[in-house]
């Protein structure tokens, strides 16, 4: 074969390719106009009796000289990057996502709000213990400044062995000393059944990191009308998590807020690995409020300063925080709780950052 006559062929291979790419792309844009059409319907993306259909017509059709199976083989690439063009067009959709909603949500509760000009540091005790332990630790944040109390009342522990928190009794606790010192209860929930029962007596019920793919407590969450904290789970991607709140808005509850919690990573130095690249990532794609865990996140007392402070600045709308009076006789997490005078330090060292 002479050079002339390569050259010419590889020039028709050129066209071809040309044809091919276009082709492509005119099947690309009908592949995203059937994706619109499927989310208006609500069908799911994948259809994968329709798929096998197309494969056996063209595999009735092929002529060689590529075999049967590599004809199936290069279509169903072609099918996947379609289909792969339908997620990114229906993740564009997310009801969470900035796209939707350009401005920030702004929770409002007893004459507070969250996402706003204003930082909040929500604090309390990892568990409900006794009245007096909650009520001196409650007192101890209101002299501070801090109305948004947590406690748990319902622990997801490790072992089953361990404190697993005083259910109900814990709650009624958590509610009475609210009362009395005029703050929010903050506490968390495990299951779906338990939320009518919380309405009595929580005003902004948070989902744990373990549970944060509980899709039937999301689902319950999100028909419940109660501001939410949805905590991010122990080894989520940020693109699973914002699935997580989506769970929430799309059945009916647009009041929720992300808590960055700190991931497994290999780091052993704390408890999990803070992620503090999750906050301005979160609020760029979302329109919801971003708090840190700077208690869970890291198990650490001795960096809770300087973790909130990066917090605050990376743009989080708040922090969440334990605090226990007596943190050496606490029931859990004893390790990582704030005691009366650390819980002051770090308010004071906050404050320039609070607004
Ligand atoms: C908590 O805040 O009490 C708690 C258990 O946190 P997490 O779900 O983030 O572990
Ligand atoms: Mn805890």
């Amino acid at each position: 074969m002479s050079a002339e006559e390569l050259k010419s062929l590889r020039s028709k291979l050129d066209e071809i390719n040309v044809e091919l790419l276009e082709l492509m792309t005119k099947r690309a844009e009908i592949v995203t106009d059937i994706g619109k059409v499927k989310a208006k319907i609500g069908t799911k993306r994948f259809d994968p009796v329709r798929e096998s259909q197309m494969l056996e017509e063209l595999v009735q059709l092929n002529k060689g000289p590529f075999s049967d199976d590599t004809i199936r083989h290069l279509f169903k690439q072609i099918f996947k990057a379609s289909l792969d063009l339908q997620k990114i067009d229906q993740q564009k959709e997310l009801l969470v996502s900035r796209k939707i909603k350009r401005t920030d949500t702004v929770i409002e509760i007893k004459g507070l709000t969250i996402g706003g000009e204003e930082k909040v540091i929500i604090a309390g005790p990892c568990a409900v213990e006794t009245y007096e332990q909650t009520r001196a630790a409650a007192e101890k944040l209101k002299s501070l400044g801090v109305r948004l109390l947590r406690g748990g009342a319902y622990k997801p522990r490790t072992s089953p062995y361990d404190f697993q928190g005083l259910g109900e009794e814990g709650l009624q606790i958590l509610r009475k000393v609210a009362d009395e010192l005029d703050m929010i209860v903050v506490s968390e929930i495990v299951s779906p059944n338990e939320m009518e029962m919380a309405h009595k007596y929580i005003d902004m019920i948070q989902i744990g990191a373990r549970n944060m793919q509980n899709f039937e407590l999301l689902k319950v969450a999100g028909e419940a009308n109660i501001p939410i904290i949805l905590k991010r789970g122990l080894a989520a991607t940020l693109e699973e998590f914002l699935f997580a709140a989506e769970y929430v808005v799309s059945h009916g509850n647009s009041q929720v807020i992300l808590c960055e919690r700190g991931i497994r990573t290999y780091e052993r130095a704390t408890r999990n690995t803070l992620d503090i690249s999750a906050v301005p990532i979160l609020k760029n794609e979302s329109h919801l409020p971003v708090l840190v865990d700077v208690s869970h996140s890291t198990g650490r007392k001795d960096i809770v300063v300087p973790t909130s402070k990066a917090a605050l600045a990376a743009g989080a709308d708040g922090i969440m925080v334990e605090h226990h009076p007596n943190p050496p006789v606490a029931l859990c997490d004893a390790a990582q709780q704030l005691n009366p005078e650390e819980i002051e330090n770090l308010c004071n060292q906050l404050k320039p950052f609070l607004r």
